[in-house]
């Protein structure tokens, strides 16, 4: 045990990216591993919000759409999430919910793919990205969603019906990363596009979605960007496409000119056109200025701390509790695994309840999963240990077995 302390300790002293810890504000007596659920607040961030409100909203006010920024904002946010995912300046429109997002996406590749009417997502992705995929499917005449399930190949599954695959980049739950340029290759050899779900996989491990010749891609932007609960996601779509790409929800602020009033939709060149109705100001302002932070990031140094922290984890919890009905979860594999590790355990959602009670903050996904995020701009090794320890304790001495943490009403 000592051994992992240490270890700890030298790897935090040697870690290149501890001075962004600072930057954050840490809830008191809390270790949080859901950095990729709802990721943490920044002090300056709240400075923005507070900004924002008295002098942009409550001083400025209608001035403000031009003066402050604000009509931009979509787009100028966008800029500052292009870089984290390979893409260029102009081309990432922020705005929505990624849920709303994957719904403009999905319908833009069926109008892409006018000869083909199969949606294929996997089985087992984020409900939303089926449940939004369904939803289209049962309001567009031709098109059907077909799953592809958990094993399955996908040059089995895709052909000459599919229009367009829907997958996550990194698993939400298994954190497996998906081989992005071959699955855009094999679908592109069938003739159909890729919408990827970047989600679990923006600000936590590489995206370079022109280098692997993406179509395109939306994600979230609360959970290892940081951007606040509820903050609005992204979209973006390969410029080969435009000017033809239409979506459905063609809102006047994606209208090439929205103060034309004009009875017609007429599209704005390029990204813009994924804008649908106002802008979510506050929550903009505040994912705006959580997005600054990337300028001074090494991504490279960032995924790797990444790697570590999660092989770290892994590492002490197969040790430490060992025999205690903790079933590793994840690829042990770093270039094939995200930022979060998860283990199945049949009373998972009890123990997740208790280690919450003693300040360790993770997720439970249904049936028996247990997900613990690794943030690496404001976590430390220390904190992953003592985490493992705590977990250890609870497993070794049950105090998950109470009738206080089988209450299923936490969400979490
Ligand atoms: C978190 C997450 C979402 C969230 O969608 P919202 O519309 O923001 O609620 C969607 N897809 C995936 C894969 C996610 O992990």
């Amino acid at each position: 045990m000592a051994d992992f302390a240490a270890r700890a300790e030298a790897l935090d002293r040697t870690d290149p990216l501890a001075g962004f810890r600072s930057r954050f504000i840490l809830p008191d007596g809390v270790i949080y591993l859901d950095g990729n659920s709802l990721g943490l607040m920044q002090h300056s961030v709240a400075s923005r919000l507070a900004r924002t409100a008295s002098k942009e909203w409550a001083e400025g006010v209608i001035r403000s759409w031009g003066g402050a920024g604000w009509f931009d904002l979509p787009m100028t946010a966008g800029d500052r999430i292009a870089p984290l995912i390979g893409v260029g300046r102009g081309e990432v429109a922020v705005g929505d919910s990624t849920s709303a997002n994957l719904f403009k996406c999905l319908a833009a590749a069926l109008h892409l793919r006018p000869g083909r009417s199969v949606i294929l997502a996997e089985g087992d992705n984020f409900p939303t990205d089926t449940y939004i995929a369904s939803g289209l499917a049962g309001l567009v005449e031709r098109a059907e969603l077909r799953f592809l399930e958990p094993g399955e190949a996908l040059s089995d599954r895709i052909g000459a019906e599919t229009a367009v695959v829907l997958m996550s980049h990194v698993d939400y739950r298994t954190a497996e990363i998906r081989d992005m340029a071959a699955v855009n290759a094999a679908a592109h050899a069938a003739g159909a596009l890729v919408l990827w779900d970047l989600s679990h996989s923006t600000g936590a491990v590489p995206v370079d979605l022109v280098a692997a010749d993406a179509d395109m891609a939306v994600g979230c932007t609360y959970k290892y960007l940081n951007g606040g609960p509820g903050a609005p996601a992204f979209a973006w779509i390969h410029s080969r496409f435009y000017p033809e790409v239409r979506q459905p929800l063609s809102g006047w602020m994606g209208h090439l000119a929205p103060f034309g009033f004009e009875r017609d939709y007429a599209a704005a060149p390029g990204a813009r056109r994924l804008v649908c109705g106002t802008p979510q100001i506050l929550s903009l302002a505040a994912l705006d200025e959580a997005l600054a932070i990337w300028d001074d990031v090494d991504l490279a140094a960032l995924f790797e701390k990444g790697r570590r922290m999660t092989a770290f984890f892994i590492e002490v919890v197969e040790t430490e509790c060992r025999d205690l009905g903790l079933q590793l979860a994840v690829p042990r594999d770093c270039d094939r695994r995200g930022s979060h590790v998860s283990f199945r355990h049949a009373s998972g959602f009890e123990i997740m309840q208790a280690l919450a009670s003693e300040g360790v903050i993770g997720d439970f996904r249904a049936p028996d999963t247990m997900r613990f995020g690794f943030a690496p701009l404001y976590l430390t090794f220390t904190e992953v240990y003592q985490a493992a320890v705590r977990l250890r304790d609870i497993l070794v001495e049950r105090r998950w077995d109470a009738p206080a943490f089988r209450k299923r009403t936490v969400v979490t």
